[in-house]
């Protein structure tokens, strides 16, 4: 049996010995998952809401336990983890709702009848990455559960944790025997055997570009459904009219949330030139404020990185001559730490163009909205963004010229479950969440029933 040790990125003890699923424990995970599935859908639709609404209790009632462990696991500050906890039961709640709704349409046609009918796909596979492991998890576990689905998790192997909690929760709250399991593993083996079994129909997968691409070429094989999250380098782009001192004062927890590990990261921060040296005035002070230290105190609004390897990946973005503006601060210590670091590098540089996903941010001027637009488009991503403005019209025309998936205006929020998310470009393929999202857990069947004419008599 295989085995990883799971680190606490904040301390560098060891967590917990977790055991590794080989390929045999996949096949033996989908024969079961195939079995509980075909009994998940027969059952009546509200005894589904039903069931989805007890594992949202029952997350409910261990809000604090999971927290508690993703500080530990992932180095999360703990106002984050208590958020991204309850979060989970919130998707829950949400998609409970769905079974009774999933109602197909009726079509209007010569000679009969023609109905649709949303039919669950059979096992799914989701895949998550290591910076949010429960949350994006439940993006795909719950909507996918709902339309009717069985469902298999592969945590990140850095962070299995809180996921793997999420499995034992489920079956406290009843959730069929095989119907949600969590599948540790490496991905090139309980990740690449998800992609190749073809009990498997659908998988959902957040992480790399790189690794995304694989998958998607693996499913082809099999025409298997995927749903792809993958990386980002958002812009946020601060026009001469808005709220200045906003718009400094929130830009840092805008890309140093999660300690830049986030994939709607707004680590391309765009000034319009004219007030570029005010606004770096005013983001020396916000960066220098953001509260970096130990994950477990309230009031903590950055944690370390989430693991050595991942340290030297980010660390190399930021070599000695690298053109720091200012840094914030970071503990010295046992942890991964580093600090919030502000770069003014060229347009070109590899800063500018590259998902570092750590806490760093270039900034950049540009010259008018037409230099704004297309520096923020430059880039093989399209994920999130953000535009500050006080002109409502050029809020709507750049919104609509900006080619990503997640934008906000005067702010920098990315995620409700209730509206859609994913990206354009090569931040992915398909979207989570919002009202639509069990939908594509389905496969639309139309069936056309002919109705015989009367035998004719006189009107
Ligand atoms: P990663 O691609 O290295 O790994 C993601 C998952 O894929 C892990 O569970 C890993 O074990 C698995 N995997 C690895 N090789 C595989 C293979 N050959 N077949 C199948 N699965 C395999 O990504 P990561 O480093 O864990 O996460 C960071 C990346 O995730 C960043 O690029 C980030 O932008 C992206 N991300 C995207 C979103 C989004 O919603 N768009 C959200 C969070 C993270």
């Amino acid at each position: 049996m295989t085995t990883t040790e799971v680190i606490n990125p904040a301390t560098e003890e060891v967590l917990r010995t977790v055991e590794l699923c080989d390929e045999a424990a996949v096949d033996d995970a989908v024969a079961r998952a195939v079995d509980a599935q075909r009994r998940w859908a027969r059952s009546a639709p509200a005894e589904r809401a039903a069931a989805l609404r007890s594992f949202a209790a029952v997350v409910d009632a261990h809000v604090e336990e999971l927290a508690a462990l993703e500080v530990a696991n992932s180095g999360h500050p703990i106002g984050n983890a208590r958020w991204e906890a309850g979060h989970v039961r919130d998707v829950l709640q949400y998609y409970a709702a769905a079974p009774e709704r999933l109602s197909g349409s009726q079509i209007p046609v010569a000679g009969g009848w023609n109905v649709t009918f949303n039919e669950p796909l059979g096992v799914v596979g989701v895949i998550t990455p290591w910076n949010f492991p429960m949350t994006i998890a439940s993006w795909g576990f719950a909507p996918a559960l709902a339309a009717g689905n069985a469902v298999l998790v592969k945590p990140a192997e850095w962070t299995p944790l809180t996921t793997l909690r999420l499995g034992e929760l489920a079956a406290e709250a009843g959730l069929p025997a095989g119907l949600f399991q969590v599948l540790p593993g490496r991905g090139s083996v309980v990740g690449e055997r998800f992609v190749t079994h073809p009990g498997v129909r659908k998988i959902v997968f957040t992480g790399s570009t790189e690794v995304g691409t694989r998958v998607m070429a693996g499913a082809a094989r099999q025409v298997k459904r995927v749903t792809l999250e993958l990386g980002g380098k958002s812009a946020n782009i601060i026009f001469d009219d808005c709220d200045l001192e906003r718009a400094a004062a929130t830009a840092p927890y805008g890309v140093f949330d999660n300690a830049g590990q986030d994939c709607c990261a707004r680590s391309r921060i765009l000034v319009q030139r004219n007030v570029f040296d005010r606004f770096m005035e005013l983001l020396e002070p916000a960066v220098q404020g953001v509260a970096v230290g130990d994950p477990r105190v309230e009031g903590t609004e950055m944690g370390p990185l989430v693991s050595k390897k991942h340290w030297d990946t980010v660390s190399s973005y930021v070599p000695d001559d690298a053109p720091v503006a200012f840094r914030g601060a970071a503990p010295s210590g046992p942890g991964f730490w580093f600090p919030p670091t502000v770069l003014t590098p060229g347009r070109g540089d590899r800063t500018v163009t590259e998902e570092i996903f750590g806490p760093v941010v270039a900034v950049l001027p540009f010259d008018d909205e037409a230099d704004a637009i297309a520096l923020a488009n430059d880039t093989a991503y399209g994920l999130s963004g953000s535009i500050w403005t006080d002109n409502v019209s050029r809020a709507l025309r750049v919104s609509r010229a900006v080619e990503a998936g997640n934008l906000s205006v005067n702010s920098h929020s990315s995620v409700r479950y209730s509206t859609p998310f994913g990206g354009f470009k090569q931040s992915g393929l398909g979207r989570e969440l919002g009202p639509d999202a069990p939908l594509s857990f389905t496969e639309t069947k139309n069936v056309f029933l002919a109705v015989e004419d009367a035998v004719s008599e006189e009107l």
